[in-house]
This record gives structure tokens, C-alpha cells and sequence, in this order.
């Protein structure tokens, strides 16, 4: 039987619609049509129908951490904070900080999230505590297992190129057919992962038909780090391994310069934008404007709640607009702020095939500041096509809203 939602406000497609409902059959979206006159309708007053936001990077053990080591310099607020708390850390305490996370996520209208998740301690009972933080809430992820080896790094985040691999795929074989999990591999980054890590990473991704992530040229350190060690930026770097395609998603980015951003544009290279995080850090502002003229394609992320301490990519939308304007002059248009646009292209394949158009709503309440109902965002055009699959919070049996 058909089931109708309607709010103040639909929004689809860069356009506002008034006056339409969601027609539902079975939890899947069948239309978007004009209010029906002679059908129930559930209404959602003073709110907005919106798809779901995709939180494309994080790391939801933070949560625990927010507050820990505010205002302090990069590498105090990694050794006193991080890399501190993180040793002592149960796997208890990391489905607990990973529900913290995911249910923020969700009152901010996050339904799809990437958690970088490094505290492997060589096997992966920890990461399915994660997994299964994310299936209790009813929250759809991705986790990104993280390929570690510097050595000055906890020894829990530690493996061998071959374990990573290893524990990688087996995590990959038991959410194979989960439709709403799924496991890409993560280096780390170039100063916590080998170059035969990242190489490691790369292949398991390209065998498996996923993308890869990792952290880029994030701090100055890095890049500079990079260049004395072995003459080329990290982009460039990465380029020369054979290591930029459209399979890779650089978290950060901050430490560009033209050479690089022509080589992400070339190669297909993706960017996860995570402006608090970078503002949080004092590693500096992303050249946002150049990586959209070269037609990269940019998701919006959170970070970890201890370099952000909130995670809204509603928020994040919000430093974008304001930090690249303080630094260019220069206006994005809010389609370039938005996470929904291009946060779905970079998602996962799994997604697109065997559940690709599903979908679902956020209801945002816009007085009182609660929301409700939640969704999802893997696919445009989120409303106009049938066979879209709503899902709400409340089907989840989590914070049902009012
Ligand atoms: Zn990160």
C-alpha cells in the first residue's frame, strides 16, 4: 500500500518543491507527486525533506576524545591526546565512542558515513565492534581499514603489509553481502604507512573494485617531510607509483600546489574536504576554488570528534562557504558546498549496484532545533526516480524524533 510523506519544504535536484509528497510503497520510494487529495498523508510540519548527508571522513572513536588536548599544537594534540587515550582504549570503548559518533551523525541527518578506522590491534574484532556500533543505530558505512607501519606510531595500529592485506580481505568476505556495510582499504597516510604499504592498499582496492583512502598532504610537515626525502610532493609522489586515479580519495588535501591539483585533475583523484578539522589543527585551508576548476570531485567530511568536537556536515557546509571566501574573496556557489552532491559520487560501488538507488529522507525541524527521520544519499536524483528506498530513524527503532 502506497504511503504518503510530505514536510514545508521538498528538496531534490536543486529545487525547492512545495506542496508534494513522497509516495511510498514498502519502504521504497515509488514517486514524488503533487499532495495527494483522497490518501492519508504524514506530514512533517515546519520541516524539510532533504536527502540524507554522506559523511565521507571520520574517525568515530574520537568522540570519546572531544575536548582532549583543544588548543594545542599538532603534535601535542597527537602524542598527549591521540595516541594516548587511543592505547587504552577497550573494544568496548570503541563501539561505545563509535555509537557517540553515529548517533551525533544522525541528529545532524549524516546516513552515510566513511570511518577511518585504525585501532586494529592486528585482527579485526575491533572493527566489527564498529561495524556493528553503525548496524545498531542503523547508520550505513563504509569502514576504511587502515594499512599502518610507521613504527612511531602505537603499536596497536601496527601490521605488516601482508596482515593488513590479509585481515582486509577477510573483513571484505564477511560483509560481502551486507548491503549496508562495506570495507575499503586505508594507508594510512605517507608518513604513518611505507611506500609497499600504500602500494599494499592500492592493489587490494583495485582488485576488489573499491576505492582507497588516505590522508594527504594534510599538514605542512608532510609536504616538506616528502620533498627533502625524496624531491617530489606528496601528489606528485603518489603519481609517480602509479598511485592517482579515480579510485583514490586524498583526505584533506591541504598542501597543493598547481602541479598538483592539474595531476589530481588528470588522473581522476578525489578529495575529502574536512575544513573544521583543518581550521581545528592549524594545518591550513585546502584550495578548494582551484581543485572545482580542475573538476575534482570533493565530499565534505567531519574528521574525529577531537579535531572538531562536533560532526555536522551541515556545519561543515558553513565553514566551507566562510573559510574560502575568507581566503580567495571568492564565492562558492552553495551547490559546491553542499556534501549531498558530490559526496554520492564518490561512494562506494556496492552501493550502486546492488542497492544504488535507494534513498530516504531527513526531516529537519526548523524551529526547535530537533530532527527527525532519517535517510539516505547514495544516488542521484535522490526523489524523482521510483525504486528509491526510504528509511527512517524510526524504522531503525532510534531516536524517534517529534
Ligand atoms: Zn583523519
Amino acid at each position: 500500500m502506497l504511503q504518503y510523506f510530505a514536510a514545508d519544504f521538498l528538496y531534490t535536484e536543486n529545487q525547492v518543491f512545495h506542496d508534494c509528497a513522497l509516495a511510498v510503497e514498502n519502504g521504497v520510494i515509488q514517486d514524488v507527486c503533487p499532495l495527494p487529495e483522497n490518501a492519508e498523508v504524514t506530514r512533517f510540519p515546519d520541516c524539510a525533506l532533504i536527502p540524507g548527508f554522506v559523511n565521507s571522513h571520520t574517525h568515530s572513536f574520537q568522540s570519546l576524545l572531544k575536548g582532549v588536548c583543544d588548543d594545542t599544537d599538532f603534535f601535542t594534540w597527537r602524542d598527549q591526546g591521540l595516541y594516548r587515550y587511543s592505547q587504552i582504549m577497550t573494544q568496548e570503548d570503541l563501539y561505545t565512542g563509535a555509537l557517540f559518533a553515529f548517533a551525533e551523525m544522525l541528529k545532524n541527518g549524516i546516513t552515510t558515513v566513511c570511518d577511518f578506522f585504525y585501532i586494529n590491534d592486528q585482527a579485526n574484532d575491533n572493527a566489527q565492534a564498529v561495524i556493528q556500533a553503525a548496524k545498531d543505530l542503523g547508520i550505513r558505512m563504509t569502514l576504511a581499514r587502515t594499512f599502518y607501519n610507521w613504527d612511531g606510531a602505537p603499536a596497536r595500529f601496527r601490521e605488516t603489509p601482508e596482515q593488513a592485506v590479509e585481515n582486509t580481505l577477510a573483513l571484505m568476505q564477511l560483509y560481502r553481502d551486507d548491503p549496508g556495510v562495506s570495507i575499503i582499504p586505508a594507508p594510512h597516510s605517507l608518513h604513518g604507512a611505507s611506500m609497499e604499504m600504500i602500494e599494499a592498499g592500492a592493489a587490494l582496492a583495485k582488485d576488489q573494485g573499491t576505492p582507497w583512502h588516505m590522508h594527504v598532504a594534510e599538514g605542512q610537515y608532510e609536504r616538506q617531510m616528502t620533498l627533502e626525502k625524496t624531491g617530489k610532493s606528496p601528489i606528485a609522489l603518489l603519481h609517480r607509483h602509479g598511485l592517482l586515479d579515480g579510485a583514490m580519495v586524498g583526505i584533506h588535501c591541504v598542501w597543493l600546489d598547481e602541479s598538483d591539483i592539474d595531476l589530481m585533475g588528470e588522473t581522476g583523484a578525489r578529495v575529502s574536504y574536512n575544513p573544521s578539522s583543518n581550521m581545528f589543527l592549524g594545518d591550513g585551508v585546502t584550495p578548494i576554488k582551484a581543485l572545482v576548476d580542475a573538476g575534482i570531485c570533493i565530499s565534505l567530511g567531519t574528521d574525529g570528534g577531537c579535531s572538531n568536537n562536533r560532526a555536522s556536515i551541515i556545519e561543515e557546509m558553513r565553514m566551507t562557504a566562510l573559510l574560502q571566501k575568507s581566503d580567495t574573496s571568492r564565492c562558492l556557489g552553495a551547490e559546491r558546498r553542499s556534501g549531498v552532491f558530490n559526496g554520492d559520487r564518490q561512494w562506494r560501488r556496492k552501493f550502486r549496484t546492488t542497492v544504488g538507488k535507494t534513498c530516504a529522507r531527513v526531516c529537519r525541524r526548523f524551529c526547535g532545533g530537533g530532527s527527525y527521520g532519517s535517510v539516505d544519499a547514495t544516488e542521484r536524483p535522490f526523489w524523482q526516480k521510483p525504486g528509491l528506498r526510504l528509511t527512517t530513524l524510526r524504522d531503525s527503532g532510534c531516536l524517534c524524533g517529534g
